[in-house]
């Protein structure tokens, strides 16, 4: 059986050694990209001792497709978790940096004494926040923004100060257009169960405790997780130039892109851009949402119009090593958000070097990286690198009190790059696979449908070679004519 996958980002490099191990032999796969190396977004560089990444620089553990892939690929000793030490992230927040409270775990608050101390919320804010003990619970199950569902239930300094910044960290979206149901599946289903958000944490708190004691009280021995954020002692690129050494390199075709097309009854007929004519049984695209949408536009025009449907939105980040010697500020924690009403210029910095070891040349310099741009602020991404780090430095200076030169400077433009989870993502992506599925053989993996995490494209292209090798076993075996 022969697959073509286009675009050898993170998903379409999963797909591709998946279908390796599990096609046994019997899959020849190739894998395009227009780029001259495979990996996407994971994009990190190694200068004067420097560790940068440009994309992503760590993934969760507690999905646990990348965990899984970095060791069936050899890394298991280049993982490395997030520091243990200093591990406090910090809110813009009323002109300046402020504690998140110890304990809130992602957006809601586990421990009630240093959220009580807290200054990032007003004393009404933490009250508001309380009552979401009393709200009863929502009726319906139709999707809701993660702005109107935080409003809804703790607040609206809670999703200022809180859960919008953080969003806007991850998924460098606009909080009233995200879809909760595709993001944060968990708050809706703990709200349906316990009825209460702060209750239904603290209940699964006591539980995970009480299991704790059990296993301690019966003598036996808690698996000590993994930390929740790994990444690698090298940089993150290390994962797609793992997979790659393993992949066969007669089916590596960088620099291409495909310019037709063709479905010929059961196979796939598509030439690429240097004039290469490959025909195939399977066909993955693992390119962002709109490209795939022009690729597939004379295929099929609903689902190209489908696809092209998906937002996506421009963001960069700006990497800044200095001497440690010339910058006062502590840097003690993995950096800071910014709180929605402060709009500063800065949608989130990474303190790199607290965050992670290996990230300087030694202890006697520090590494930065700002997030610029997203849902709220494309343009900002959209500038010419000069004006981006200028405007760089001048919010670190403004935040930070950092006015020294930096020793190195690396800058990533991300154009298009980040997928957005509006609202109803779920219902257009449900109508997407439903139109791919009327297509023998066509099969789409990753950012833009299932999850935009590193382990999310990951376990997305391994799905597609499941479903590829599942068909193939069932499918007797096509007689050529
Ligand atoms: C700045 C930034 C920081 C992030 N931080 C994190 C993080 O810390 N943790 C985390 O888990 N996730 C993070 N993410 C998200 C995560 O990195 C991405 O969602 C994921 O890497 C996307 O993988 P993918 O394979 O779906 O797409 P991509 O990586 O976009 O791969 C698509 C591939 O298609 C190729 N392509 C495009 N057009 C064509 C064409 N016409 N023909 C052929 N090939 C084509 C591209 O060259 C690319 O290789 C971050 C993303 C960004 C941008």
């Amino acid at each position: 059986m022969k697959v073509a996958i286009i675009g050898g980002g993170i998903a379409g490099l999963a797909t591709a050694f998946h279908l390796q191990q599990l096609g046994k032999g019997q899959i020849e796969y190739t894998l395009i990209d227009n780029a001259s190396r495979f990996g996407g977004k994971i994009a990190s560089v190694t200068e004067n001792g420097f560790v940068v990444e440009g994309g992503p620089d760590s993934f969760m553990t507690q999905k646990v497709a990348g965990l899984e892939l970095c060791r069936a690929v050899g890394l298991e000793k280049e993982l490395m978790g997030t520091n243990q030490v200093a591990r406090k992230v910090f809110v813009w927040s009323d002109g300046r940096l402020q504690p998140m409270p110890d304990g809130v775990t992602l957006i809601i608050p586990t421990k009630i004494t240093p959220f009580l101390k807290s200054t990032l919320l007003t004393w009404p804010g933490k009250l508001r926040m309380g009552l979401d003990l009393f709200i009863p619970k929502r009726k319906n199950d139709d999707d809701e923004s993660l702005a109107h569902f935080i409003r809804r239930r703790l607040g609206n300094e809670a999703l200022d100060r809180i859960a919008a910044p953080m969003i806007a960290g991850i998924y460098v979206a606009d909080a009233e257009a995200l879809s909760l149901k595709s993001t944060f599946p968990r708050f809706l289903d703990m709200e349906k169960k316990y009825g209460s958000l702060l209750g239904g944490m603290l209940y699964q708190k006591y539980e995970a405790a009480r299991a704790k004691w059990k296993a301690r009280k019966s003598g036996g021995v808690s698996k000590t997780p993994p930390p929740g954020f790994m990444t690698l002692k090298s940089g993150l690129q290390g994962l797609p130039e793992a997979i790659v050494a393993r992949l066969d390199p007669k089916a590596l075709l960088p620099n291409r892109t495909v310019t037709s097309i063709q479905h010929n009854g059961s196979e796939y007929d598509l030439v690429l851009s240097d004039g290469t004519h490959l025909s195939v049984d399977a066909l993955v695209f693992a390119t962002p949402a709109y490209v795939t949408a022009q690729l597939l536009r004379r295929l099929d025009s609903t689902l190209a119009e489908k696809l092209q449907k998906i937002r996506y939105v421009s963001t960069a980040t700006v990497s800044l090593g200095f001497k440690r010697s010339e910058v006062e500020h502590p840097l003690s924690g993995f950096g800071f958000v910014v709180s929605r009403s402060e709009k500063r210029k800065l949608m989130a910095c990474a303190w790199s070097s607290t965050k992670f070891n290996n990230r300087t040349p030694d202890d006697k310099h520090v590494l930065i990286r700002a997030f610029v741009g997203g849902a709220n602020a494309e343009g900002l991404a959209e500038q010419n690198e000069t004006a981006l780090v200028k405007m760089v430095r001048d919010e670190m200076q403004e935040t930070l009190g950092i006015t020294a030169t930096p020793v190195i400077t690396k800058v990533y433009r991300w154009h298009k790059a980040n997928p957005q989870y509006d609202v109803g993502h779920d219902l257009r992506i449900a109508e997407i696979e439903r139109l791919t599925a009327q297509h023998s053989g066509l099969y789409l993996a990753g950012a833009a449908y299932h999850g935009v995490g590193v382990p999310d494209c990951i376990a997305d292209g391994k799905r597609v070679a499941q479903e590829i090798v599942a068909k193939m076993n069932t499918v007797p075996t096509k007689v050529r004519t």
